[in-house]
């Protein structure tokens, strides 16, 4: 098995209106990410995906990364890897390229599970292929109410742990959060996202009405420049501290780890580097008797070179799935994601066992992979009245 070429396909979607959504930062009214497709000479193809500026993992891929691959067995994941991160370490050692060589690196593992005819779950020593997945969503509602109806229909759809976005005023968080817990209720997880924007002493004061909620885990109280405030934080409240989101490659989750930041770490193969360093990142949390549950917020290839790790380690806890109507999530693949008591069946498949769906990587690819249209994507904005405002965040009790 040889390689023929490389893709990288930039996708975009505008929401209509009715599916906006508003948060931290801002209204959010598209998303974006990355397809690879590595093609072999023998007609095999590898599919993985890079959350980042679609426009700098374009010109990694076609101007560095293709030139490395073309030609070689893609089977050699590892040596693979490094040539990769040797050719962009000088400016890629965390960002957009570290992110670029992941989604290769994912695209890679799925060709090994092909030639190999096992599934990637198995080629990572896993014993089952079921992984637990979570809803995602519950982003700022007006009413908390709304919040508590989009609970329950999560657990109506067959999950067992929701998170929700915090990080509006004290007042709206802690409703926010009561009104899912109460929706939810007390066999279900409710997880919290506190998307960068406490300091210390309101992180503590929100820490112990977290615990008191019984919330499975606290995210990103502090943005991921500031390890030393997680540091303060953890073990003074009496719930799971979990980040990583923003973290690339073991390296950085071995600060992390190494400072004692986080009970539950976040990689993310579309972001942190591929199937390989969720991997690594997963055994070094588990040298530490940490835990890890993958981020996702992107599509649903990732979710699935997430969830082949997560569910063959024994410190893999959970997937996150995006709720937002978001189709990179809910049809891009042949077979949609099915949540059944909690889990994601992976199924026997070679490889990933992913099949896109074409018609929509067509409906939705840039026509120009270099340029990015103006608009609010969730995590990344483009256009100069997109730029990111500093919302206000009202502390004390007070009108939610
Ligand atoms: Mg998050």
């Amino acid at each position: 098995m040889r390689i023929e070429h490389v893709e990288a396909i930039n996708l975009l979607h505008r929401y209509p209106e009715e599916h906006r959504f508003q948060y931290g930062g801002g209204i959010c009214d598209a998303r974006l990410t990355t397809l690879i497709v590595v093609h072999t000479e023998c007609g095999a193809v590898g599919v993985g995906s890079v959350y980042s500026y679609p426009a700098l993992v374009y010109l990694v891929v076609r101007e560095q990364l293709a030139s490395v691959l073309i030609g070689e067995d893609p089977t050699e994941v590892e040596a693979l890897w490094e040539k990769m991160y040797a050719l962009t370490r000088w400016y890629g050692r965390k960002g957009a390229a570290f992110s670029a060589i992941g989604g290769v690196d994912t695209a890679l593992w799925d060709l090994r599970g092909q030639a190999e005819g096992k599934p990637v779950w198995a080629l990572l020593g896993g014993e089952t292929d079921r992984c637990p997945a979570y809803a995602s969503g519950l982003l700022w509602k007006d009413d908390v109410k709304e919040l508590a109806d989009e609970a329950s229909g999560y657990i109506d759809a067959g999950f067992r742990r929701v998170k929700m976005r915090l990080a509006r005023s004290e007042a709206y968080d802690k409703a926010a959060v009561e009104a899912v817990r109460r929706a939810v209720g007390a066999e279900n997880d409710v997880i919290v996202d506190a998307s960068m924007r406490y300091h210390l002493d309101l992180a503590r004061r929100m820490g112990d009405f977290l615990a008191e909620q019984g919330v499975f885990w606290y995210e990103e109280p502090f943005a991921p420049e500031n390890i030393d405030d997680f540091v303060s934080l953890r073990g003074t409240v009496d719930v799971p501290l979990a980040a990583g989101e923003n973290e690339f490659g073991l390296q950085g989750f071995r600060e992390l780890v190494r400072a004692r930041a986080v009970d539950i770490v976040q990689p993310d193969a579309c972001r942190c580097g591929g199937i390989s360093e969720v991997w690594k990142v997963g055994r070094l949390a588990a040298e530490h008797g940490i835990r890890f549950a993958t981020h996702s917020w992107s599509d649903a290839v990732a979710i699935l070179a997430n969830a082949h790790v997560v569910s063959a380690m024994p410190n893999g806890l959970t997937v996150e799935i995006d709720r937002m109507n978001n189709p990179f999530v809910d049809e891009l693949l042949g077979r949609p994601l099915e949540v059944v008591d909690g889990e994601i069946a992976l199924g026997d498949a070679p490889g990933l066992g992913i099949e896109l769906n074409g018609e929509v990587v067509e409906k939705c690819r840039l026509a120009d992979p270099l340029h990015i249209p103006d608009g609010v994507y969730s995590d990344m904005m483009f256009g100069r009245e997109n730029l990111p405002r500093a919302l206000p965040y009202l502390e004390g009790e007070g009108k939610v």
